[in-house]
């Protein structure tokens, strides 16, 4: 099976690795040129664009903002998966709320408006804080604003004149005190089976995911089969064929749905080591109509995102269970250039594990390790 990825970065690159036991042959598309490229080494194809459509099974995405011209075309050859309208709705957070309040799925209240003189108004409805998000092409906490006291109001009003809200509205969202974050990455197949991973606890620093750990700690039946129902749902309504990721907010018993994303997802990628099949297997498997891996997980596994920058030696391969991925890209500040996936056999074994790579790394770069690794030891 031959599959063309649209985007051109370390998601296509772990589904071209994910891909080579299974004779599939990855290729990718720098979206930002029209060129293909190899995902590894990123070297152009002799193909063009158009040459690569015709000579692929199927198509992908390896993120949701790729131009709307190219999904057009993806979506005409009758290959793209999956669809258009997911792609559509995980890339717009207006549609992604209409979507889900449709369905009756709990996520933040919130207000969209597309003029900046609605703000004031928006304010006094929600209550601060709030959180703006442009409601396109915002990502690991771009496009993103905060209002937490009145003082904040005159800047942000500020930032916004500067945008084109008519083009691109923005989701004002209440900010919610929440327990913690989760994720459930899951998949369905062509003929509309489900697998799911468990549950993922992610924890962020400023708008970015810096660390996630599988199975989620203290996860009630109920919780993991309320996140279940709600991606079954929404997967369903989308005709959704592939990973999809859900993002929630955890309050007590209950789960809010923060934002959905139609692919692979950071927070899947502790699977490469932690689960019987990974999420990049799991979704070529589903989008060239195989049957689905198994989920299961088979250790405990933390997935350690390495942001930014930072020279650091490779002496922490010699802990037992790390695994390091890297991305072969340049550093740049808030830049993901790669993870370790780090297992053990129990939440307190990987806790010990933790505490010896936060001894490798830089605590400027991986500022929630320590906390991380000491929470796991406790449990
Ligand atoms: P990513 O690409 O990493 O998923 P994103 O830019 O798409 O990020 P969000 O997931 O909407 O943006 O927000 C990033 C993070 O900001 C969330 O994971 C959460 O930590 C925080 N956040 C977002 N919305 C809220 C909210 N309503 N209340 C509290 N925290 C929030
Ligand atoms: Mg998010």
């Amino acid at each position: 099976m031959r599959v063309l990825v649209f985007g051109g970065g370390q998601l296509a690159r772990m589904m071209y690795l994910a891909g080579c036991p299974l004779g599939m042959h990855v290729r990718a598309v720098d979206v930002s040129k029209d060129i293909v490229i190899n995902p590894i080494s990123k070297a152009p194809s002799k193909l063009t664009l158009a040459e690569a459509i015709e000579d692929t099974d199927v198509i992908t995405v390896e993120f949701e903002h790729v131009p709307e011209r190219l999904l057009e075309i993806a979506d005409q050859t009758g290959k793209l998966s999956p669809s258009i309208q997911s792609i559509r709705v995980g890339a717009d957070r207006v549609k992604e709320k209409s979507l889900l309040t449709s369905l009756n799925i709990a996520n933040c209240e919130h207000q969209i408006f597309d003029d900046v003189e609605a703000l004031p108004d928006v304010i006094k409805n929600l209550g601060m804080p709030i959180v703006l998000k442009a409601s396109r092409d915002g990502y690991d906490g771009y496009g993103q604003w905060r209002i937490k006291q009145p003082e904040d109001v005159q800047s942000v009003t500020k930032e916004l004149a500067k945008l084109d809200l008519k083009r691109v509205p923005i989701v004002a969202e209440k900010m919610i005190n929440f327990d913690r974050e989760l994720s459930l990455v899951g998949v369905r197949s062509s003929d509309g089976k489900f697998a799911f991973y468990p549950l993922a606890e992610n924890r962020h620093h400023e708008g970015q995911l810096h660390l996630s750990i599988a199975p989620a700690p203290q996860i009630s039946t109920q919780l993991q089969q309320q996140a279940e129902q709600y991606f079954i749902r929404l997967a369903e309504n989308l005709n959704y064929v592939g990973v999809l990721a859900v993002e929630f907010f955890q309050v007590g018993a209950q789960l809010l749905v923060n934002e959905i994303a139609p692919r692979v997802h950071n927070s899947g990628h502790w699977t490469i080591q932690g689960a019987d099949t990974c999420q990049f297997e799991n979704h070529l498997r589903a989008i060239c109509g195989l049957p689905l891996g198994s989920t299961e997980f088979r250790s405990y596994t933390a997935m350690v995102n390495i942001i930014g920058g930072g020279s650091f030696s490779r002496e922490m391969l010699g802990i037992p269970g790390c695994h390091l991925h890297w991305y072969g890209k340049s550093p740049r500040p808030k830049r993901k250039l790669g993870h370790f996936n780090v297992s053990g056999d129990c939440f307190s074994a990987l806790g010990a594990r933790l505490t010896d790579l936060s001894e490798h790394l830089p605590e400027e770069h991986f500022p929630l390790l320590t906390e991380g690794a000491a929470d796991l030891q406790k449990l």
